[in-house]
């Protein structure tokens, strides 16, 4: 690892502050904020990112970061709620499934007790190339290099969102989730704080990979809202290689809302299948205002797919992506609500 400052702020003012500073004074500085360090540490000792501060965000004591609470019909989850913590919350649990399910079905409990859940959205892929420095052609890592996916091992990569610069997938299995309960996300910045949609966070790879949010520097992730009252029709369904400790070949976080057997609503986000955390809107568009058979969700999940783009290696998450939505479909139909 190479050398870094390391600063402990008790604030979130004063995080943003130091984060600002640091950068402003030194032209080349590169500063990170540190959650629980799981994929910041893991990519720092690969020296795949080097950064020159690191802003610990741990020690911070605004009670509001730490804080899983509700206002009228608004759940609020601070960004230092570790995964573990919002996965073992009872209330939670009852009236937001996909959010749980989409954390314990992640990583190993050791992780989810480290891991913060501001870190866990930002959490970087798991692409090959990317990791692993000896390979020169990366543009995630290395801006206009290549990209060594695209005719390499693709076995893992995007069918949805990608673009000739870059096919990596986003790995996380809780974004899905914030993306089909239509989320917010607030952030800290040195102008204050604002709020926008969770599904504007992540940023498609385009021509600028390495860009991956729309996070102005130095913004500090502070917590996540979900409007709207509970939703506890709603689930998560994740595909993987073995069933634990392995990230998602494909998935899927559903809220569904019926009346009878007729869609009145639905919110569907896809993991392990494309560049950002998808929301299936071609998916949702097709279902409104239709009777859930698996007849119409295979429909809906033809349209959402009707755009794929494969590589040599990926061909079969079309077919796992389709399954895996049709199942988590009917899955939510069948749930009894309580
Ligand atoms: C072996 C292994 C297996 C895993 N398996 C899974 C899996 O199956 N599913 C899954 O979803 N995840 C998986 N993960 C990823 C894991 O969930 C993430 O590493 C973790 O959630 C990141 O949280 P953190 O607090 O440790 O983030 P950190 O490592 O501290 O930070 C990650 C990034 O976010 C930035 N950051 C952190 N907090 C903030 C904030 N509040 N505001 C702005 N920027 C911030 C940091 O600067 C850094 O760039 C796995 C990780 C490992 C190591
Ligand atoms: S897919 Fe993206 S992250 Fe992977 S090698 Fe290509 S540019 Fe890099």
């Amino acid at each position: 690892m190479r050398p870094f400052a390391y600063l402990a702020p008790t604030d979130a003012a004063s995080a943003v502050a130091l984060a600002s500073v640091t950068a402003d004074a030194h032209a080349t500085a590169t500063v990170q904020y540190k959650g629980g360090g799981t994929t910041l540490i893991d990519l720092m000792k690969l020296d795949v990112m080097q950064p020159s501060t690191i802003v610990d965000i741990t020690a911070i004591d605004d009670e509001a970061m730490h804080r899983i609470s509700r206002t009228g019909t608004e759940l609020r989850i601070g960004s230092l709620v570790s995964m573990a913590s919002l996965q073992a919350d009872r209330s939670v649990v009852r009236d937001y499934p996909l959010l749980t399910e989409s954390l314990w079905q992640a990583a190993s409990q050791q992780l989810r007790n480290m891991a913060r859940l501001g870190g866990n959205v930002l959490q970087r892929t798991r692409c090959l190339y990317f990791r692993d420095t000896s390979y020169d052609q990366c543009n995630k890592r290395t801006p206009g290099s290549g990209c060594a996916a695209l005719d390499g091992a693709n076995r893992g990569h995007a069918v949805l969102g990608a673009s000739e610069q870059c096919i990596a997938v986003y790995p996380g299995d809780w974004a899905p989730a914030l993306v089909a309960l239509d989320a917010r996300v607030e952030v800290l910045g040195r102008s204050g704080y604002r709020s926008f949609p969770f599904a504007d966070l992540h940023r498609l790879p385009g021509k600028t990979p390495h860009v991956e949010t729309s996070l102005v520097p130095g913004e500090l992730i502070t917590a996540f809202t979900v409007p709207g009252g509970p939703r506890r029709r709603s689930l998560y369904r994740k595909i993987r290689d073995r069933e634990s400790y392995a990230f998602a070949n494909a998935s899927a976080a559903v809220a569904l809302d019926l009346d009878g057997d007729v869609v009145r609503d639905v919110r569907i986000g896809l993991g392990g299948l494309a560049t950002i955390p998808w929301r299936a809107h071609r998916a949702e568009k097709a279902l409104r205002g239709r009777k859930l058979t698996e007849s119409s969700a295979g429909n809906a999940a033809e349209a959402e797919f009707a755009g794929a783009r494969t590589r040599k290696h990926n061909e079969y998450k079309v077919a796992l992506g389709k399954a895996t939505m049709v199942r988590a479909l009917l899955d939510a139909q069948s749930m009894e609500i309580a």
